[in-house]
């Protein structure tokens, strides 16, 4: 479940002035913005090295590119950390 997903389960009507609002409780709100860190985390290849899908060669999570064949385009696949 995602926050996005977590939030809209949760959340009720409400009518403040007569307008249609989401209310979510503080509980809530900060049990998403938990869950949305998390999934940053698990998102961020920067966690761990990286092979070029072009050449082979792996690098650091610091590096953002490959500098043998300039591949900076392609989707990098996550390798066992280093
Ligand atoms: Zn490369």
């Amino acid at each position: 479940m995602t926050a996005e997903e977590y939030i809209a389960s949760e959340r009720h009507e409400d009518y403040p002035g007569g307008r249609l609002c989401y209310m979510v409780s503080e509980e809530d709100a900060l049990k998403a913005i938990e869950m949305a860190r998390n999934e940053k985390v698990n998102n961020t290849v920067g966690m761990q090295g990286w092979i070029c899908p072009k050449c082979g060669r792996v690098y650091s999570p610091t590096t953002s590119m490959c500098s043998y064949c300039s591949n900076d385009k392609e989707i990098f696949k996550p390798c066992c950390g280093i």
